[in-house]
């Protein structure tokens, strides 16, 4: 399985460091809510499934293999959450 990072930035341009929730709608949207550090702006993306459904790789297509670990780490750092060392 492979799997392709959304593309999400600022209306500044700048890439988002940190994404506070992901969310769905009632309409069966997905929404993904972030914050713009270098304008301190509050933003929210809505994708529909179909969007959604763009965004996904060809089956064949050998973008970056899923790293369950490494993206469930990156994922939860995104979140504030940081995995203390044991
Ligand atoms: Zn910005």
């Amino acid at each position: 399985m492979s799997y392709r990072p959304l593309p999400l930035s600022c209306y500044c341009g700048e890439v988002p460091d940190r994404i506070l929730e992901v969310g769905f709608t009632s309409d069966r949207n997905m929404v993904i809510h972030f914050w713009c550090s270098s304008c301190s702006r509050v933003l929210f993306v809505s994708k529909s499934l179909e969007e959604c459904a763009q965004y996904c790789p060809a089956p064949d297509d050998t973008a970056i293999p899923l790293d369950h670990a490494g993206e469930d780490a990156r994922f939860l750092q995104s979140l504030g959450i940081a995995c203390e060392p044991e």
